[in-house]
């Protein structure tokens, strides 16, 4: 459904985040940097095309290489990412409005560090480090 409108933010309200369309694709990364951006054991994402993504409000970020973690400055919710060298908005799902999103994981990355009490997602491709 090209026309589906997803919205999101922050927890005190000050970023708004509209996604239109559907995600290229959806992930879970269990990397380092993403459980300390996140706080909990897992990031789980969304991968929109900018053209896609408006964005209301003032982001702050914090860079690891090429990677531009994006998130609110007054509340610290995180919100998405930005990547150099491409217009992909990787969007958290936590920051969606709807929960549960409905929206299913196709890959997950940097298994080795998935705690062992969580189990795979069925059918998500799995990848021990980065995106292939
Ligand atoms: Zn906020
Ligand atoms: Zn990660």
């Amino acid at each position: 459904m090209a026309d589906t409108t997803r919205r999101g933010g922050c927890n005190c309200g000050k970023v708004r985040i509209e996604l239109r369309g559907e995600p290229l694709r959806t992930g879970l990364c269990h990397c380092l940097t993403c459980r300390r951006e996140t706080g909990g054991a897992f990031m789980a994402f969304a991968v929109w095309d900018a053209s896609q993504v408006s964005v209301a409000g003032e982001t702050a970020s914090w860079t690891a290489t090429t990677d531009h973690r994006h998130f609110c400055p007054a509340c610290g919710s995180s919100l998405f990412g930005t990547h150099d060298g491409d217009t992909e908005v990787e969007v958290r799902l936590g920051a969606l409005d709807d929960a549960p999103s409905g929206l299913l994981p196709d890959y997950e990355l940097w298994t080795r560090r998935r705690e062992h009490w969580q189990q795979p997602v069925a059918g998500a491709a799995q990848h021990g480090g980065n995106r292939p």
